[in-house]
């Protein structure tokens, strides 16, 4: 057996323990926020609601990409605590948007380690109760991958979720290994087709014939769409004759703070 080492291997080995050690105090130490990007309707452009997404900046240094921590902290279980701030600040945050005439819905990111080493129905009625808002106000966003494992548990947690009254969004959806099955078993609300199918939707037939077949497998099944990562007018002239119910994407804004978010919603409301 032959094996090679390069030394840019012990540098991302290196990187990523580093990144757990300081993971591991971040949330003491006040370094996380959450930023909102507006989804709104295809047709009339209106916001109706934000997803909520979480950004880490280490005291004295630039964002660290979701991407990049996310992983890591579902592997040290930091997911867990930091999973459950990000639910009681988007409630937070939908009671104080609420408060100021603003009715968003937050769409929350929950990772599959919540769903399977937590109670992700109690945290939400939990944070809801505590700010004071109907969990109505409140979408999670599962990933396709999340729902493969083990039915019986995703059918509980997401029957769960909707007898609070929250709903539920299948996110990257198109991208993980699926049975359709599933789909119609767990009653989720809205399907959000990926963004690498609508990156090509606009110029090349099998995008286009992705989103067209998520759009349409959503609509015989009574659940909304949402496009995202929607950058172009093409993308989104495509989605709309696609009978794309909702879009999100950089075309109407990126991720926004709080204040920011209020101020665009005010103006496309
Ligand atoms: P996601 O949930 O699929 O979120 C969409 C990502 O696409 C976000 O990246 C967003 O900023 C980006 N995006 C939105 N519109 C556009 C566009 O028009 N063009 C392009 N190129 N990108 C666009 P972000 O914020 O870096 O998040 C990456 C991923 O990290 C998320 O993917 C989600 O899986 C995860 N994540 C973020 N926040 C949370 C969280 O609170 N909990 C968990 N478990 N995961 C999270
Ligand atoms: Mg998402
Ligand atoms: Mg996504």
């Amino acid at each position: 057996t032959w094996c090679f080492f390069h030394p840019s291997m012990d540098e991302q080995a290196r990187r990523r323990l580093d990144l757990a050690n300081s993971l591991r105090t971040a949330l003491q130490r006040d370094e996380f926020h959450l930023v909102y990007q507006p989804q709104v309707y295809a047709d009339s452009g209106r916001v109706f609601g934000a997803e909520a997404l979480l950004r880490w900046q280490p005291t004295g240094e630039g964002l660290v990409s979701p991407a990049e921590f996310i992983p890591v902290a579902e592997e040290i279980g930091l997911i867990l605590p930091l999973g459950e701030w990000v639910i009681q600040q988007a409630c937070d945050q939908a009671r104080r948007w609420q408060d100021a005439g603003l009715n968003c819905r937050v769409a929350v990111n929950v990772s599959g380690v919540q769903i399977y080493r937590s109670d992700v129905v109690a945290a939400l009625q939990r944070a809801a109760q505590h700010a004071g808002i109907s969990p109505a106000l409140i979408q999670l966003e599962l990933t396709e991958s999340t729902l493969i494992d083990d039915s019986i548990l995703i059918q509980d947690v997401i029957g769960g979720l909707k007898a609070i009254g929250a709903s539920v969004a299948i996110d990257d959806f198109g991208t993980g290994y699926s049975s359709l099955a599933y789909l119609k078993r767990f009653k989720v609300d809205k399907l959000k087709i990926d963004r690498s199918f609508i990156a090509d939707a606009a110029t090349n037939e099998e995008g286009a014939a992705m989103s067209r077949a998520v759009i349409s497998i959503a609509r015989s099944l009574n659940m909304r769409a949402i496009a995202e990562g929607v950058e172009t007018a093409d993308q989104l002239a495509f989605l709309l004759g696609a009978g794309c119910n909702e879009i999100q994407g950089y075309y109407f804004s990126k991720p926004l703070l709080p204040d920011a978010f209020a101020d665009f919603a005010q103006r496309h409301r």
